[in-house]
């Protein structure tokens, strides 16, 4: 596929393209540009003259916009989700949830548009007060390969629609879903100039996105290690930002709670997109009165698990998505092993059979015996394996889950509404599920708290984010 700088579908300046391939197979998809600075620059002149005009119009007309492309979207979802699967390695079906997911996002901002308008706020001595509300201007996004559509959606909706333009980087990996989104965006009505996706590394067209003083906003989703680099190099130009970082979300599981319901939570709470989800369940805490009924029925779960390549029928758990990501999960649970951190109970090693030989699959994974500072417990584990800790009781789980520098999500597992409320109260993070964990409806703002991130998205709390705010004294 080709780039999308201002509504034309381009080459890089340099000429030169990369290899985009299938991670349950190895075989090739295609192939996307390896753009660089000069790309960013352009995408970033045409974004600031689509601005004028894009910000002009009603947000009312914006609306209408998207609420055309999730239309569009949503009868091409069988392909889009096809191409999602094929690049990332996430079951169809999660792939299919993931594009509807796109256009549910598309639908929520354009059904407030119409209610984006600004008020007069009466004064002392029969004075008045307004406060404009104006987009920033070109904003810059950065994604990850995990769940590249939502995560787009997550940056498109709340800039466009508050009139905003965008320069949008995906992860390299996974760069055909974004363009074939921005295309359906395109032939929806957007304009030219809008939404400009610009495919290549993080160190050449992420660094410029970052950096390039026309741009005003940055938005990143990725890593803590690569966050705090974002951050540190705004701060030349002073653009805002906003950074939704890891997690190492803590799940707890109650003495009172239906083991059989925590185990499907369990299993799905950790082994959803092969582990690597930002607000997966990565440290589990189960309460010792039933940690082994729990432990032994979970495990009998895991070990039935339908792992292979997510186009086939019946398949629960894909590869990784790419080979940094297998050798790193290869690493930590070889490293459990030769300094004896733990009991690996299930999987610990790669899928064997003929049929996993070309894709960077491993066996869904859970060690229990954890030692309190293993790398399983302490960094933030991005793919299918789960430490399982045993607590006496509420106060130590949530002792243990705050224990660590990550705050994104967490649940509690219980049908007892004080241990829920007092986990909801105590748990530091910035969102809390009772018996359920990963999802985030657009509705719902969300965001990190400790190291996980600044600020928020979705929800009405977004909007502000990408708005300048101006009071005028009358
Ligand atoms: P990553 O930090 O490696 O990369 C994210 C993006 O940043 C990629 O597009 C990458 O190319 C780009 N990038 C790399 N170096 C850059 C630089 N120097 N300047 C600018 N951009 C650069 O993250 P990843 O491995 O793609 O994704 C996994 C991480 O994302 C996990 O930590 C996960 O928890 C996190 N995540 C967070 C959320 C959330 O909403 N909080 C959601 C999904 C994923
Ligand atoms: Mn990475």
């Amino acid at each position: 596929m080709k780039m999308l700088i201002d509504g034309e579908w381009t080459d890089a300046a340099s000429g030169e393209t990369y290899e985009v391939r299938n991670p349950a197979s190895g075989k090739l998809l295609d192939t996307a540009p390896l753009g660089g600075a000069e790309d960013v620059k352009r995408a970033v002149d045409a974004a600031r003259e689509a601005q004028k005009k894009w910000s002009a119009m009603p947000a009312r007309d914006r609306g209408r916009i998207f609420f055309k492309a999730a239309q569009r979207i949503r009868d091409r979802q069988a392909d889009l989700a096809t191409m999602l699967t094929m690049e990332q390695g996430k079951p169809f079906k999660e792939a299919r949830d993931e594009i509807q997911g796109f256009a549910n996002i598309l639908e929520y901002y354009a059904g407030i548009s119409a209610a984006l308008e600004d008020g007069l706020i009466p004064l002392a001595q029969g004075k008045r007060g307004a406060v404009l509300r104006r987009p920033i201007g070109v904003c810059g996004a950065i994604i990850p390969w995990n769940v590249p559509g939502i995560i787009m959606g997550w940056k498109v909706g709340p800039a466009l629609i508050t009139g905003n333009t965008l320069v949008l980087k995906p992860a390299t990996t996974t760069p055909l879903t974004n363009l074939s989104l921005a295309y359906a965006m395109g032939e929806a009505g957007l304009p030219k100039g809008v939404l400009n996706v610009v495919t290549g590394p993080g160190k050449s067209v992420g660094d410029e996105i970052v950096r390039n003083p026309g741009v005003r906003k940055i938005s990143f989703t990725g890593s803590i290690e690569t966050g705090k680099r974002v951050l540190q190099a705004v701060s030349a130009s002073m653009k805002r930002v906003t950074l939704e970082l890891g997690g190492s979300d803590p799940m707890i599981v109650c003495d009172d709670f239906d083991i059989n319901k925590a185990v499907a939570g369990a299993v799905h709470g950790r082994f959803y997109n092969c582990g690597q989800t930002c607000t997966a369940a990565k440290r589990l805490f189960v309460f010792e009165a039933i940690a082994d009924e729990f432990i032994g029925q979970l495990k009998s779960r895991v070990e039935r698990l339908n792992v292979g390549n997510g186009m086939d029928e019946g398949v629960e758990m894909g590869p990784l998505n790419n080979r940094a990501q297998w050798e790193q999960i290869k690493g930590l649970v070889e490293e459990v092993r030769t300094k004896d951190e733990g009991r690996v109970i299930v999987g610990g090693r790669v899928q064997d059979g003929e049929q996993y030989r070309n894709g960077f699959f491993y066996m869904p994974t859970l060690v229990t015996n954890v030692a309190p500072d293993s790398r399983l417990l302490r960094e933030e584990v991005f793919g299918p394996v789960l430490p399982i800790v045993v607590v006496k009781g509420l106060d130590e789980a949530i002792e243990r889950a705050n224990d660590t520098k990550y705050g994104l999500g967490s649940s509690i597992w219980t049908n007892d509404m004080e241990k829920a409320k007092a986990a909801c109260e105590r748990l530091e993070s910035g969102i809390t599920w009772i018996n359920q964990h990963v999802k985030l409806p657009p509705e719902m703002p969300f965001g990190g708290v400790k190291e996980s991130g600044i600020g928020r998205e979705n929800g009405l709390e977004t909007i502000d984010a990408y708005y300048e705010l101006k009071s005028i004294m009358l």
